[in-house]
């Protein structure tokens, strides 16, 4: 999977609408400190569907919106885009590209969409299953992960592997299908109950 291209607008230092497009080739970003680097990994972290203020350097998720200067207003409102190759179909969709947007306002309402749809996050989460590049994913390995990971027990550092083995989906769908069994078995005693009653 190649990502294209990123469009930021509203997030956190990016108020004007910034497009950096990612050609082949390109293997890093550099600029002064505080120039907005990190902010960049942060914004592919919070379109993803990122849910933790913390994890993006934040107290809260309002945080995420532009603040304001001395010389500029603060925004409503933060959108992030990103395009993504899929000649290949890794991502499991009809599209040879792939464009997900996040958007928040700062009343808190968020808003998704996959090539221009508006979705749920539970769509964005699995169109990237089993990819590596969802937010559980290992395509973005921040300051103090690898520590993380080596520290991490067994358990968790399972689920890197599953995720990389492409396992996630299968897993989720057996969960899925384990708590509609029980719902069932519990509607037969409901049901068996009932009978009882009636005879
Ligand atoms: P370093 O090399 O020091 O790690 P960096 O280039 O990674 O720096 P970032 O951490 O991405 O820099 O950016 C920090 C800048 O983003 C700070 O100047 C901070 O004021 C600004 N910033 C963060 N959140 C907001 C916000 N909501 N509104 C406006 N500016 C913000």
């Amino acid at each position: 999977l190649y990502l294209k291209k990123i469009e930021i607008h509203g997030f956190k230092s990016f108020a004007d609408k910034t497009e950096i497009e990612f050609e082949k080739g390109v293997t890093g970003i550099v600029g002064p400190n505080g120039s907005g680097k990190s902010n960049i990994s942060d914004a592919v972290r919070w379109v993803l569907g990122e849910q933790s203020a913390k994890t993006l350097r934040g107290s809260r998720m309002e945080d995420i919106i532009f603040a304001g200067t001395t010389q500029r207003k603060p925004l409503g409102m933060a959108e992030v885009s990103l395009t993504l190759d899929n000649e290949s179909n890794k991502l499991g969709v009809d599209f040879s590209e792939v464009t997900v947007t996040r958007r928040v306002y700062r009343s808190g309402e968020s808003e998704y969409y996959i090539n221009k749809s508006l979705c749920r996050l539970k769509d964005i989460k699995e169109i990237f299953m089993d990819t590596g590049v969802g937010v559980d994913g290992y395509s973005i390995i921040g300051q103090g992960k690898i520590d993380d990971i080596l520290n991490n027990k067994s358990g968790n550092r399972r689920i890197l592997f599953e995720e990389a083995a492409g396992i996630v989906k299968y897993r989720n769908r057996k969960e899925e299908s384990e708590k509609k069994l029980e719902n069932t078995n519990q509607n037969l005693i409901r049901l068996d109950d009932i009978i009882s009653e009636l005879k």
